[in-house]
């Protein structure tokens, strides 16, 4: 098939699944329970059954996925969590809203992913600042699993909880851990974009022992109790859409295969390119879910303009770290500045990265990037 080179191709998608998509939409239609219906039950065993966890919540949006386990977590006004400054503003976002504060920690130049060492001299740095520290947040970013080995470490020594902002990661894992199942709690996100994606917004807690089970699925519907009019906690609604589960159930039929066919992808990006961009480091003990395939380039505006010239779509995340944006750059920063966060947003850029990028395009882009990189 030719045509223009997407960013992402659901439509391809749509049409290997779209019979199983009608079929389980006609389903919800002919029950008629669109509110935590039948599928969304089905999804949330399926999903716990895959992650190897004891249990799965579904909610609305991986950005309700961090709030419902924050305040699970009972994250207090006032206390800080410890987060990299090289992330998606949810991350962030969520603590916030309830009151926290922020504590941005510096990345590991090479994964981008959250730097243990940097998340102690956080730590140090809150506690100076006379703040109680909750706990950390880390970000599977661009798919890869963060170290969490190290971080568990850091985060029993400080007594403090460790949460998994893993929206972008589902379908990776670490050392033969699926993600999910790598911290006490993990959050993921369904939206369109991610690996596994629904026709709308959607998202899903994995927790691998049921204590905080009970209360978030009260928390996720206003803080039920024993029935509807029996309040016990205060909750938000933060439930996934029937429509939104069953679609994710068609889409889970051909998600191994997607998460290799990226893999394949990514790899033959890393064989074309490895010469001439700094590529994806991934360690060896993990698999990344190739949410994105971001190289860094010292001249990103030019190749950018190079690419799009020749109908080639490209994206940067982030472009400006979390500790500079209006909204955040009052909170605290590790030592006082985050330098791999700040170099890495000046640098990174995204490719096309999808199950269903032709060789041939694929081909096109990376001399695309070669020819462009190698101009002076
Ligand atoms: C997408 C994303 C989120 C938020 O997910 P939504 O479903 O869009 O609310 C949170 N954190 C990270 C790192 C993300 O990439």
């Amino acid at each position: 098939m030719t045509g223009p080179i997407q960013f992402i191709d659901l439509t391809t998608q749509q049409q290997r699944i779209r019979e199983e998509v009608d079929g389980r939409i006609r389903a919800v239609l002919d029950h008629g329970r669109y509110i935590m219906g039948p599928e969304v039950v089905e999804l949330e065993e399926r999903l716990a059954e895959i992650a190897g966890v004891s249990d799965v919540i579904s909610c609305a949006s991986g950005t309700d996925a961090l709030v419902l386990g924050l305040l699970a977590l009972d994250l207090q006004p006032g206390q800080a969590v410890i987060m990299p400054g090289f992330t998606f503003v949810a991350t962030a976002e969520a603590v916030a809203i309830l009151g926290g504060v922020p504590v941005f920690a510096d990345i590991d130049p090479d994964t981008y992913l959250i730097d243990p060492q940097s998340v102690v001299a956080a730590i140090e740095t809150a506690r100076s600042d006379g703040l109680t520290v909750a706990g950390i947040i880390a970000v599977d970013l661009f798919g890869q699993p963060a170290d969490y080995v190290a971080l568990s470490s850091v985060a029993e020594m400080h007594g403090i909880w460790l949460f998994a902002d893993a929206a972008q990661s589902f379908g990776g894992s670490n050392n033969g851990t699926a993600v999910g199942a790598l911290a006490a709690i993990s959050a993921t996100s369904f939206f369109p974009a991610k690996p596994l994606g629904c026709y709308g917004d959607g998202g899903a807690i994995f927790l691998i022992e049921p204590s905080l089970a009970p209360s978030l699925r009260s928390l996720r519907v206003h803080g039920q109790g024993r029935d509807k009019y029996d309040n016990v906690r205060i909750g938000i609604n933060g439930r996934l859409d029937t429509v939104q589960a069953a679609i994710l159930l068609a889409k889970l039929t051909i998600f191994d295969e997607e998460l290799q066919l990226r893999a394949e992808v990514a790899s033959r990006y890393v064989d074309g390119l490895r010469d001439h961009v700094k590529v994806p480091f991934v360690a060896a003990q993990a698999v990344s879910a190739w949410a994105q395939f971001t190289i860094e380039i010292p001249n990103r505006t030019e190749v950018v303009l190079a690419l799009t010239k020749r109908g080639i779509p490209t994206a940067v995340y982030y472009s400006t770290p979390l500790h500079q944006q209006t909204a955040y750059r009052h909170f605290p920063v590790a030592n006082g500045q985050l330098k791999h966060s700040d170099r890495a947003a000046t640098r990174v850029l995204s490719l096309p990265m999808h199950p269903y990028l032709s060789t041939a395009d694929q081909d096109m882009i990376i001399r695309a990037v070669q020819e462009a990189v190698s101009r002076p």
